[in-house]
């Protein structure tokens, strides 16, 4: 698919420069003259016009946690940290409100225009660039939060190479951040395209069928399955399109074509609450917000950017 590296996240070809990682001296000369990214409980610190809100190195919202290296932008490296110890004054307002967490919070020592916000609220209106580093941060500082302890003897493990390795001082075994590859489909049928909704989702939203691959099994199996499993529907042609890193928290979301093989929905209530097929016009109005049941998903995402191009039929 030619447009695929326009999605949202969908890269900028950011410098990771990996081969300075294992430099600690120089990572640390660059830390000092970067710019670092705050992340808090998993929100990147935002100003209110949509960009990302960097800080120096010396700021004093960073806190003790070692620094992770994203890449160099222009030549000016990018760090980010997790500042997640951090308590704001107003606690309640950090749970989240539904689908996206609707909540900012501001730190009293930086300007009042800046916030920690929710990077699904913001995604759509960063840059490429600021979209990939954001990506990126959110997702390898959520793997170090949940894997502080060798996976292979249960030591706690240290932070290495730049925050791109978690290293474990009892039984030297190596760990890397992991990405989850997720199948996402347009599951066509002539003029009509297969839609469900899961039971927490807003009232009315619709989107594409999507699922986790499973251990030995290839793309093209896991839309099969997975589309056969929470409708019933049969497939046969399968094709990969686009795929976008998706930060929450950690997948990669794989984008096909499938072709239907039969039409009677069974719907498995426990992954679906409802599968339906629209017609192309239908969509028309499901994109455009004048559908009168149908709504349709959050703009940025990947059955968006799908959906979108084939009604245009973009999808070459
Ligand atoms: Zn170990």
């Amino acid at each position: 698919m030619r447009l695929a590296e326009t999605v949202t996240f969908g890269g900028s070809g950011l410098d990771r420069a990996a081969a300075l990682r294992v430099d600690a001296r120089r990572m640390a000369g660059m830390f000092a003259e970067g710019l670092v990214l705050p992340i808090w409980r998993g929100k990147p610190l935002v100003v209110a016009q949509g960009a990302l809100g960097w800080v120096a190195a010396d700021s004093a919202i960073l806190g003790a946690k070692p620094p992770v290296f994203l890449g160099l932008d222009d030549g000016q490296a990018r760090f980010t940290q997790d500042i997640s110890d951090w308590e704001p004054e107003m606690l309640e307002a950090s749970q989240p409100a539904g689908f996206v967490d609707a909540n900012r919070q501001r730190h009293p020592a930086l300007p009042d225009d800046h916030a920690f916000e929710d990077l699904r609220g913001v995604m759509a209106l960063l840059t490429p660039r600021e979209a990939e580093l954001a990506a990126t941060a959110k997702a390898v500082l959520h793997w170090h939060g949940s894997h502080g302890f060798c996976a292979n003897c249960g030591a706690a493990s240290e932070m290495s190479h730049a925050g791109w390795q978690r290293s474990c001082p009892a039984c030297h075994a190596q760990h890397f951040p992991r990405t989850d590859p997720v199948v996402i489909m347009l599951v066509v049928r002539g003029n009509k395209l297969l839609l469900g909704r899961s039971a927490p989702w807003p009232e009315g939203m619709y989107s594409l069928l999507a699922g986790f691959v499973e251990p030995g099994e290839t793309m093209e199996a896991a839309v099969r399955r997975e589309v056969f499993e929470e409708t019933g529907i049969t497939t046969g042609a399968v094709r990969y399109l686009a795929s976008q890193p998706w930060p929450f928290p950690a997948s990669l979301m794989m984008g096909c074509i499938a072709e239907a093989t039969s039409e009677e929905i069974t719907i498995d209530p426990a992954e679906l609450e409802d599968a339906l097929w629209v017609t192309r016009e239908e969509l028309v109005e499901v994109m455009a917000g004048q559908h009168p049941r149908i709504k349709a998903g959050r703009k940025g995402a990947i059955a968006q950017f799908l959906m979108g191009n084939f009604l245009a039929e973009r999808l070459d």
